[in-house]
């Protein structure tokens, strides 16, 4: 679903990252984890083309981009961000529209479902992640994990083919992380493609098929999550992983 051969990423002239490479299979998921500071953020951005990369390739969908040259068009750019849903840290929902118009509005706007139908379908993810009560309020009345689950159902009712999370649940009070993650745990068993930078090593450890560890400018380590979260074979991972477990 996502190739990445030799991406090297800069801004200006600071190195975030060399030479990563990475192969995402339909319905696999992927945690990349890390030190601050990693390029983990800008990787992901990289991926759905938030960010232009300088070189190497990716190949997402049936695209193929390559590195530092001129954007590609704009058709492209969208097709990508229309097809590939992203959550981040903070929440982003609009502050002036309720979670229904929230959820309903670019399924409207950029797929041209009419009203009915992008409110079923929000109606369908919402009850999924036990808010459909809520789904006339407005974001500020939320907690921060009910926002979080309404920006996942956000980025579902594009039907994303893939979806990029990036620490979702980072800023989330510890006791609202588990229903935020359980929500991407029934997403993962649904046979979803997912890239996810999480420091929540016991989920990625669950969830995920593939561990990346990023450090240092580059993937330091590589491979099936519990042998790098378990048997770490670098000595950079093994310093990483004693730090946060
Ligand atoms: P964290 O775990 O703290 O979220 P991260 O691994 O996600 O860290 P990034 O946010 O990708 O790291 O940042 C990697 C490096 O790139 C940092 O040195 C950061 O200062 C730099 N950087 C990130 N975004 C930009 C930007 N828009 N312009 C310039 N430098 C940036
Ligand atoms: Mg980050």
């Amino acid at each position: 679903a996502v190739r990445v051969t030799n991406m090297t990423k800069r801004f200006g002239d600071q190195l975030v990252f060399e030479n990563v490479s990475l192969d995402v299979h339909k319905s696999e998921v992927v945690a990349i984890i890390g030190p601050s500071g990693a390029g983990k953020s800008t990787f992901i951005r990289c991926i759905n083309r938030l960010h232009p990369f300088d070189e190497g390739t990716l190949e997402i969908l049936n695209y193929t981009i390559e590195g530092g040259k001129a954007d590609p068009p704009r058709q492209v750019l969208q097709d990508i961000r229309t097809r590939v849903g992203m959550v981040f840290q903070t929440f982003n929902l609009f502050p002036h529209l309720t979670v229904m118009e929230n959820i309903i509005l670019a399924p409207m706007e950029v797929k041209r479902k009419t009203r009915p139908e992008a409110e079923k379908r929000a109606m369908e993810l919402l009850d999924v992640v036990g808010l459909a009560h809520k789904a006339e309020m407005y974001p500020k009345r939320l907690s921060g994990g009910e926002q979080q689950r309404v920006a996942l159902c956000r980025a579902l009712a594009m039907d994303p083919e893939i979806m990029l999370f990036d620490e979702p649940t980072s800023m989330l009070d510890p006791e609202l992380v588990g229903e935020v993650l359980s929500a991407i745990r029934d997403l993962a068993k649904g046979g979803m493609t997912m890239i996810l930078v999480t420091h929540e090593m016991m989920f990625a450890k669950e969830v995920a098929d593939t561990v990346v560890f990023m450090a240092d400018h580059t993937v330091v380590e590589k491979g099936p999550a519990r042998q790098v979260l378990e048997h770490p074979q670098t000595e950079r991972a093994q310093q990483f992983l004693h730090r946060v477990l």
